[in-house]
């Protein structure tokens, strides 16, 4: 057995610990860039971050201008801010989006990259320290050392990582998760769902990856349906905790196949980030059990389902799936090719196998 595992994210978990466990945020600085969307005002994690703060005796700025799928430009904006404001650490509050552009300023803050260059990696390990607050179940980008940028050079989205941008304290406390809409919970949930399986499915995945990962799957996979009706306290706080597994789960694997296929479904269509990935998740599963990757059987076992009891699951959530012309769905199996997720698949699929994917999650003729 050969493996390295790092994961230095402080993980603190429990109903109010942004004011009850707030101290612990002293260390990082003495003036902080809250990097948040607008929801979070309204979810009541900004203010209990904003009470945390001024406890410890922190300023603050807010940054509340980040939208779904960030930007260059958005995450330039935000270096502006922490720059003129004079901040020297970062809060991050809120879904992957904010969470992302968090890390991303915390890099470019302390590392002059010009817009060509962000996404030519060989970033050094450095960044301004970070907490994060995520206020949905779905990322896991709380304790993952990755940000996800729209990449419009090259028409989709890349990641970029540094192991300095794992956050140094992650807050989890699933009462933020109260306000979220249906069908970002359901979004979300999945998105969570595919970590764990693609996280079993990478070449990269360890026994500690996959330790993680099963334990994500046990306990996410039989809440997944319920995230479309109402949940409970206690579902959510399950929930969230099972999405920050899948995150420990991805930082050590990273995501393959279906999260490179789906990237070209938000980069176009501006499908979800987790519903992309749902579309996509039962029919490469079934190419796993025709090419016999021996990981599915492990998956299935941790899920407590069959291989067509998992697809049903997938097909229940995500109700009328998006019907995209065949040209378009080859075009994105030719780009897809090139991703490098999928080099990371236990099975990498062809380009044809790619555009079958396609062709049976997105098209109507299916
Ligand atoms: P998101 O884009 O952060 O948020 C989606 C929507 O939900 C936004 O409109 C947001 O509003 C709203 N929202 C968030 N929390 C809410 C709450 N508690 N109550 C009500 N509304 C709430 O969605 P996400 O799925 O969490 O993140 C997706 C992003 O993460 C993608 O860019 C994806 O590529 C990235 N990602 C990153 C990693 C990683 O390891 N770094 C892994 C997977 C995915 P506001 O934003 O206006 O507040
Ligand atoms: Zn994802």
């Amino acid at each position: 057995m050969k493996f390295n595992y790092y994961m230095p994210t402080k993980i603190v978990c429990g109903r109010d610990c942004v004011l009850t466990e707030g101290a612990q945020m002293k260390p990082l600085g003495a003036h902080a860039l809250i990097v948040t969307g607008k929801s979070s005002a309204k979810n009541g994690a900004l203010d209990d971050v904003l009470t945390a703060l001024e406890n410890n005796g922190q300023r603050a700025t807010v940054f509340d201008r980040v939208s779904p799928n960030p930007t260059i430009a958005c995450v330039r904006e935000g270096v502006a801010l922490l720059v003129s404001a004079g901040a020297d650490f970062i809060v991050a509050v809120g879904g992957g989006s904010p969470m992302d552009a968090a890390k991303a300023i915390a890099t470019l803050a302390v590392q002059e990259r010009t817009d060509e260059e962000i996404f030519a990696g060989g970033y050094e390990p450095t960044a301004l320290p970070m907490a994060h607050v995520p206020t949905t179940a779905g990322t896991g980008s709380e304790v993952t050392p990755y940000a996800i940028l729209t990449n419009d050079f090259k028409e989709t989205k890349t990641s970029i990582t540094s192991p300095a941008m794992f956050p140094r304290i992650a807050f989890l406390d699933g009462k933020y998760m109260r306000s979220l809409p249906t069908v970002s919970a359901v979004n979300t949930a999945i998105d969570a769902f595919s970590h764990a399986v693609e996280g079993m499915l990478s070449r990269n995945a360890t026994p500690m990856s996959d330790l993680l990962a099963k334990e994500s799957l046990r306990i996410l996979y039989p809440l997944l349906l319920k995230t479309a009706g109402q949940t409970t306290d206690e579902e959510r706080d399950a929930l969230l905790y099972a999405s920050t597994l899948a995150g420990m789960t991805i930082a050590q694997s990273g995501t393959t196949a279906v999260h490179g296929m789906g990237y070209c479904l938000t980069y176009f269509h501006n499908v979800d980030h987790g519903r992309a990935n749902g579309l996509l998740l039962g029919e490469t599963l079934r190419l796993c059990r025709e090419k016999g990757v021996p990981a599915l059987d492990e998956i299935l076992s941790a899920c407590g389902d069959t291989l067509e009891g998992v697809c049903d699951t997938l097909d229940e959530l995500l109700g009328t799936r998006e019907n995209l012309p065949e040209e378009e769905l080859s075009e994105f199996a030719r780009r897809s090719a090139q991703n490098k997720n999928i080099k990371k698949s236990a099975y990498e699929p062809t380009e044809a196998e790619l555009k079958r994917i396609f062709m049976a999650s997105c098209h109507t003729l299916r």
